[in-house]
């Protein structure tokens, strides 16, 4: 296959912010069609659903499916069963479990599925991956706060069953953590807060750990106004290794190792070329996991309604 004939389904802010830009960036990816009920983008062709493209539409090789979580598996089988590879927004759905059968799905059709984790490709990842294989670690903090009227204006499926609430960003560092760490990791503790007028956490504080027993807290916030925080520290054996702005600043110590601006979007779309060349999946549900597990285990607390 020499280009990558896609259409977004879903077109809201990721898809214009991010994956339109993206694909336009990025060698052998072609945008080819929009769906979206409300939303088009001039000059591509623009249907109001997927059903309607897969129809009506031009000939396309795969989707990536932007809309909010709870209505993305639907979409994701039908793509699936009309042999098209599809790339999942993250979180990749409103449940753990509902992945397994699309995972099948992909299998049979011979198609890719990839459930992006967009933090994974941030450019200290991978250093800071390395570095911290040769330290021992001593204790991790997740600061993950920032203000939702800001960053998700109008989103209001985020505080509805299944958007995830304040775990919709919290679970971009859960997603670079279980990238760089060498062991699988679990949820000790979680306590949730709950606006009284809304059906998903605005505040979360967890501890995790591993085998080793590993201590890890994590202060997840959308009340935050003023300074925005999306930073990971790890104590180690020689010192803090601090990665800042969502995985693209590393520190070590008072030392700036990485700095670079945003291709996360690129790499996503550089991975699902390779991987739809030979109908590969790629799907990784241990940040999903952990933060099921938060819900399951958390202590829940109702806290002051939140109106936008
Ligand atoms: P958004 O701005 O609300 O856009 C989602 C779009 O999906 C809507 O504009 C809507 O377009 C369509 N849609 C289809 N069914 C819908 C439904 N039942 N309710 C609401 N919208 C529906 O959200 P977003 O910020 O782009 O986020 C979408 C996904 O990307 C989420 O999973 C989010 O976690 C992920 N993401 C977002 C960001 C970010 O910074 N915003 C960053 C990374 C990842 P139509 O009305 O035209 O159908």
């Amino acid at each position: 296959m020499s280009e990558l004939r896609i259409a977004i389904v879903g077109f809201g802010k990721i898809a214009r912010d991010q994956h339109v830009p993206a694909i336009a960036a990025t060698p052998g990816a072609r945008l080819a069609a929009v769906a979206s009920r409300n939303a088009s983008l001039p000059g591509v062709p623009h249907f109001r659903s997927l059903a309607d493209l897969l129809r009506d539409g031009p000939e396309i090789d795969a989707v990536a499916l932007c809309m909010p979580p709870q209505v993305r598996r639907l979409d994701a089988a039908t793509a699936l069963a009309a042999g098209k590879h599809v790339m999942l927004e993250k979180p990749p759905g409103a449940t753990v479990s509902e992945l397994a059968p699309l995972v099948a799905a992909a299998k049979q059709a011979g198609v890719t599925l990839f459930a992006t984790w967009h933090s994974r490709y941030a450019s200290a990842v991978e250093p800071a991956r390395r570095l911290l294989a040769g330290r021992k670690i001593l204790r991790i903090t997740i600061t993950w706060k920032e203000d939702v009227r800001v960053w998700h204006p109008g989103q209001s499926w985020i505080f509805q069953p299944g958007g995830l609430g304040v775990f919709d960003p919290g679970i971009n560092a859960l997603s670079i953590l279980t990238a760089v760490l060498p062991q699988p990791l679990f949820v000790t503790r979680a306590d949730l807060d709950f606006p009284a007028n809304r059906a998903a956490p605005i505040a979360a504080e967890l501890d995790l750990s591993d085998l080793d027993g590993l201590p890890i807290q994590a202060a997840f916030d959308f009340r935050q106004t003023g300074p925005q925080s999306w930073d990971i520290r790890f104590d180690t054996d020689a010192g803090v290794v601090t990665m800042a702005l969502g995985g693209r600043r590393l520190f070590d110590g008072d030392k700036l190792l990485v700095e670079a601006g945003d291709a996360e979007y690129q790499g996503l779309y550089r991975r699902f070329i390779e991987l739809a060349a030979d109908g590969r999946s790629d799907v990784d549900l241990a940040p999903q996991s952990l933060v099921a597990d938060a819900f399951m285990l958390g202590r829940r607390r109702t806290v002051e309604a939140f109106e936008d």
